[in-house]
């Protein structure tokens, strides 16, 4: 083999490691997309040294020139594709047909073959770069170089022989490792650089990312392998309260955990460090500075070290505190509807069996009594069955409009000076002789009052007063078969409160319904039906904290119930008490004029037959307008008005008569038993009130009282 053939091989390594360089700053860093302009450039570029390779050949015999342009052309199509070799290819080639001579056709072959298995190989082979790319430069080495070889049958026969087995060594073996070393040189550099950039990109990555965990409202936690903070981010700081300084170093259970829960997130830091936690999200509350806890929901990962150690773990957490406020309210608001939802079909259940009872009562009673040959004492039982049940009907009606107005804030009080004396005496007696209490003969009521406290009067509104307590003690009554009652009452808070007492030894209340009882429509049987809308309890405890006091209980079941509840002592004076009892005086309303204005046909009835024997003149006016009317025909001295007539309303026929017969005495009766309303009628000149439905001897007493008033 000639040596020069070497040689000149050699020179030529220099020039092609050019190429490397090309390959370097003009294609793999050149971050611009390719362009035709930029691929005819770098063509030429090689082009130009591909003529400085073939000024620089090794001459094996005149015109068979032999340089390293086959490496150069197929590096060229492996490396930087078509348009840059097939540029580098004309211009070798336009060259070498300049030079001449024998080898010519061969020239031209060599690097039409040379470029064009180059741009093949990197078109087929697309991955060649992977991690056999020496095997992929091997073969391609070699497969340019056979062809070269073959390429001889293009030289005249006269040095065909000759040049083969000048060039057959240097071919197979020198120029392969050749293209293999030069490839290695430019695959090492196109990985260098992309290695290079996507470290760029990675530090860059990990800037936004640590900023964006930094500013994000997520919190972000790193600690070590023994739970001790080594990082967190702003966000976890503001919500805290904490300096970095306070935070750093310190063990997270020891500082973020309390100490009910440290052992269960121990457990789970150290499952999580040792790679045994199946979840890598859970939730737990943290602590901030001022001891007062919020809920996470973390995301945890392992923190490893470039070698693959375990430093401790990460984790990346939400603060769903508000989120599981909501959403717990909303349970709980869900269930509260439910509730509502089946208290109210039992309310209207029980509704209907306590309007039909009574009504059913009322009707059939009433149909008996018109049997005229009915003996005189049932006759009065049925009248008294009668009475009851429209009481009942009656009480039905009040608690529910009294729920209502609780619940729209609409109950106002109207208070004045009580004596509580009077108030439980009352109540005592009343109770003493109720139907309910005969019907129970096994029981026992009796009044607990403290003489000292017979002369205290109270500034409170005691119709509401006296309405929980008979609240109270009808359900003593109610769900007590025999034992004793004892309601009573004493001072307390140093005379601040009047605690009033209510105790049974009924059948109590089970421990788990707790306040319950005080809940609209709750009873506490509820498949067993018992006489009660189960609204008692709940308007008691609303007029009660109205009133600005408390209501609870103690019962055991089985053995019976105590209901207490407080009211403020606001004034407390001594009054001397009247004790003797008022005999309900006779009527006599002779020569007087009397005008009912009542558009109910029996309603009026009902009130004329009061007046029976009262000697008074009756007139009916049977509505606003027919009173008018009469008011000039006649001077009435008193008027029973109804509020609500057709025509022209009671509250018109009060602006009249007051103008037209001021000296006529006004009794409003009306259906809508609220103070309210009381204050208005009031406020609109009539002279008394009187809620329907009331007996004669309340409408009396209400006559007396004012006539006694404005008469005297
Ligand atoms: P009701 O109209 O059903 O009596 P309340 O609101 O007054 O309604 O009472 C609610 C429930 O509380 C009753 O249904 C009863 O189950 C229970 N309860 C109230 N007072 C007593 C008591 N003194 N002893 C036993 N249970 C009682």
């Amino acid at each position: 083999m000639d040596g020069s053939i070497i040689l000149g091989l050699l020179n030529n390594i220099a020039v092609l490691l050019v190429l490397t360089m090309i390959y370097d700053y003009s294609w793999i860093r050149q971050e611009t997309p390719f362009n035709f302009l930029k691929g005819i450039r770098t063509g030429a570029i090689i082009g130009g040294m591909g003529l400085i390779l073939m000024m620089t050949p090794s001459t094996l015999s005149p015109g068979i020139v032999f340089d390293s342009r086959s490496i150069l052309l197929s590096l060229s199509g492996l490396f930087f594709g078509t348009i840059p070799t097939v540029v580098a290819m004309i211009i070798t080639g336009v060259y070498r047909l300049t030079l001449g001579g024998d080898g010519t056709l061969m020239g031209i072959s060599v690097i039409i073959t040379s470029g064009s298995i180059g741009i093949a190989w990197k078109y087929f082979r697309p991955n060649w770069k992977n991690r056999y790319y020496i095997f992929e430069l091997l073969a391609m080495g070699m497969v340019v170089h056979l062809v070269m070889l073959a390429n001889t049958v293009f030289l005249p026969g006269s040095v065909f022989k000759e040049t083969f087995v000048a060039i057959a060594f240097p071919t197979m073996l020198i120029y392969p490792a050749g293209t293999i070393l030069l490839g290695i040189v430019m695959v090492k550099m196109y990985k260098s650089w992309t290695n290079r950039k996507a470290k760029e990109q990675l530090s860059e990555t990990e800037r936004r990312f640590s900023s964006l965990l930094e500013n994000v409202s997520m919190i972000s936690v790193m600690y070590d392998t023994h739970g001790r903070i080594l990082h967190c981010n702003r966000y976890f700081l503001e919500l805290t309260g904490y300096t970095m300084e306070e935070v750093i170093g310190e063990s997270w259970l020891d500082k973020f955990i309390h100490p009910d829960d440290r052992d269960e997130i121990g457990k789970v830091m150290e499952e999580l460090i040792s790679e045994q936690l199946y979840n890598q999200q859970f939730e737990n509350d943290i602590l901030k500075k001022d001891g007062s806890g919020i809920r996470i929901y973390w995301h945890n990962t392992i923190l490893r070290s470039e070698e693959g150690g375990i430093l401790g773990g990460a984790s990346i957490g939400e603060n769903v505190t508000q989120k599981r406020l909501e959403e717990e309210q909303l349970v709980e608001a869900k269930r509260k509807a439910e509730e509502s939802d089946r208290l109210k079909s039992i309310f209207l259940t029980n509704m209907s069996h306590e309007i039909r009872t009574p009504m059913n009562a009322i009707l059939g009673f009433t149909n008996l009594l018109s049997d005229n040959e009915l003996p005189g004492p049932q006759k009065e039982k049925y009248v008294s069955i009668i009475k009851h049940s429209g009481n009942r009907l009656l009480q039905i009606i009040n608690d529910i409009l009294d729920i209502s107005k609780l619940d729209a804030m609409q109950m106002s009080l109207q208070y004045s000076d009580s004596s509580l004396f009077d108030i439980c005496i009352n109540t005592f007696e009343s109770f003493r002789q109720s139907q309910l209490l005969k019907e129970k003969s096994a029981i026992r009521i009796s009044l607990d009052y403290p003489e000292e406290l017979e002369e205290l009067v109270l500034k409170t509104d005691c119709n509401r007063l006296q309405q929980v307590l008979d609240n109270l003690i009808t359900n003593a009554i109610k769900y007590t078969d025999k034992g004793e009652i004892i309601f009573g009452l004493n001072l307390e808070d140093k005379g601040r409160k009047v605690r009033f007492t209510v105790s049974d030894t009924g059948r109590g209340i089970p421990k788990e319904v707790g306040d319950m009882v005080f809940e609209r429509f709750r009873q506490v049987e509820e498949h067993e039906y018992h006489e009660g809308s189960g609204l008692g309890l709940s308007i008691s405890k609303g007029l009660i904290k109205l009133l600005g006091g408390e209501i609870w209980y103690e019962s055991e079941p089985g053995k019976g119930s105590t209901f207490y509840f407080t009211i403020p002592c606001y004034a407390t004076t001594k009054i001397e008490i009247d004790k003797t009892v008022q005999e309900p005086g006779k009527l006599n309303l002779e020569g007087k004029h009397v005008i009912i204005a009542e558009d109910d046909e029996d309603s009026y009835y009902l009130l004329s037959t009061f007046f029976d024997g009262t000697n008074a003149v009756i007139h009916h006016a049977e509505n606003g307008k027919s009173c008018l009317e009469l008011l000039e025909k006649i001077s009435p001295d008193l008027i029973l008005l109804d509020i609500n007539m057709p025509i022209v309303t009671g509250f018109e026929c009060l602006e009249e008569i007051r103008t037209r017969r001021p000296n006529a005495l006004v009794i409003v009766q009306t259906a809508y038993a609220g103070s309210e309303e009381r204050d208005r009628i009031m406020n609109s000149g009539a002279h008394g009130f009187i809620a329907k439905p009331f007996d004669k001897q309340e409408l009396f007493e209400v006559i007396a009282k004012v006539s006694n008033h404005y008469y005297r």
